[in-house]
């Protein structure tokens, strides 16, 4: 099971005790206010679950302000009751349901606070209204996590003011042996399944999870527990991971620097990511690889093929493999309709037979890696509807499969130092985890 920071203290006394070393104690100590600084960084990419946001706590918390306690003023009549938003809903369906007339839904949207928080509801949401005879007297709406609205009525509108309650982040620990698939292993080590992903996708550039994966690879995680009021409600973000797969480790340390960019960097500084994504369309097959003696399927006589096709539906979503500028869009011969992005002075990739460009995608524009740019199709000569994608190297094609890649921009050297300070009191506790890991293993 997750272990929170006095289980992980408690969990590790044994072997700190066999480690014989009150010193190891002391830096574990004294990394965990370390932790609670990491968990105020902004997210690193969209695709990672979004950190709660750190505003300023405008009312001071109290001992027992659920908002739901707080929301339960006597002077207000009526019933409570929970209203849940359902798949397509609004606010003015939610209120039809409830019996709470037009003129009662303009007295809460006509509250500008109200009004923001009511622009997006999503299903599951639950909004608790208070109804006196048709009337509403009260509403208490939790937003987002440890963030509620609260509107009390006042003759004919609403008092409205918003309730924090601030979040504590613990650290928690995991690492495992894998004996069988990933997720099973980090499952039975307590992590959750988006952890897992997690975990994975900070690797993935160096490890194909699919295909690389043996017995006895292991890792280690350390990573955040959000709490609310004294319970866990969600898993904050990995701090720091390692992995060895076949022999070979990897360390990964999240780090936000003083321009508030947080990415995952290996212990001397250089991003996990890489500058290029390997494949630029999900859910595809290849279906002809790089192969400079290939018989052309259309023309039928020896002609190089000089990329890799991914045979995928048409209108499957196509992607930057990296950041660059569109150098050019449109038709191009046999390839058909054409993206050609320029990444720099060195690299440029080619995707052709697109269906259709992206929305804004023209000559000249830039793009950021991962961005759609076009649709799969069979334009130029096609027999069916696949990418065909180039990597090409100072002009000279590769093989995308086997290229080496670049990586994406290391940590910049100013904050280098800085780094090294946070990351080597997190590398040491990794080092002791899998030490706990390899000693229980060999039992
Ligand atoms: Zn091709």
């Amino acid at each position: 099971m997750p272990k929170t920071i006095n289980m992980m203290v408690g969990k590790n006394l044994h072997w700190l005790l066999v480690l014989g070393g009150t010193a190891i104690l002391l830096i574990v100590i004294s990394i965990l206010p370390h932790d609670a600084e990491a968990t105020r960084t902004p997210d690193f990419t969209a695709s990672q679950p979004a950190p709660p946001k750190k505003t300023g706590l405008k009312i001071p918390s109290r001992p027992d302000n659920k908002a739901e306690q707080l929301a339960s003023t006597p002077e207000a009549p009526g019933q409570w009751k929970t209203a849940t938003v359902k798949s397509g809903d609004n606010l003015s369906l939610l209120f039809q349901r409830n019996n709470l007339s037009p003129q009662e839904l303009y007295k809460v949207t006509s509250n500008k606070i109200a009004a923001k928080q009511f622009k997006r509801l999503f299903p599951g949401d639950e909004i608790r209204l208070r109804i006196d005879v048709n009337k509403l007297t009260e509403l208490s709406y939790e937003f987002d996590l440890g963030k509620s609205l609260h509107m009390i009525r006042n003759e004919d509108s609403f008092d409205t003011k918003i309730i924090e309650r601030p979040l504590e982040y613990r650290t928690a620990q995991a690492t495992a042996t894998i004996n069988d698939s990933l997720f099973l292993s980090a499952q039975s080590a307590g992590l959750s399944d988006k952890l897992t992903m997690e975990l994975a996708g900070i690797f993935g550039w160096d490890i194909d999870f699919a295909l690389d994966i043996r017995q006895g690879d292991n890792f280690a995680v350390i990573y955040e527990e959000v709490f609310l009021d004294g319970e866990k409600v969600r898993d904050g973000n990995i701090v720091a991971a390692s992995f060895s797969n076949r022999g070979k480790s990897f360390q990964a340390i999240r780090y936000t620097d003083s321009n508030q960019h947080t990415d995952y960097y290996s212990s001397d500084g250089h991003s996990m990511r890489k500058a290029f994504l390997r494949t630029p369309v999900d859910f595809s097959r290849i279906s002809s690889r790089f192969n400079l003696k290939r018989k052309h399927p259309v023309l039928n006589r020896i002609r190089a093929h000089k990329g890799v096709d991914y045979a995928a539906k048409r209108g499957t979503p196509i992607k930057a493999t990296g950041d660059g500028k569109i150098v050019h869009r449109g038709k191009k011969g046999g390839y058909g309709n054409t993206v050609i992005i320029q990444h720099g002075s060195t690299y440029s990739t080619l995707y052709a037979h697109m269906s259709n460009y992206a929305r804004g995608i023209r000559s000249g524009s830039r793009v950021k890696q991962g961005q759609i740019i076009g649709y799969v199709g069979s334009s130029g000569l096609a027999t069916g509807p696949h990418l065909h994608y180039e990597f090409r190297v100072n002009g000279s094609v590769r093989n995308p499969l086997t290229v080496k890649l670049p990586d994406a921009q290391p940590l910049p050297k100013k904050f280098l130092a800085d780094f090294k300070q946070q990351s080597n009191q997190l590398i040491v506790s990794l080092n002791l985890l899998n030490q706990t890991n390899i000693a229980l293993a060999s039992n």
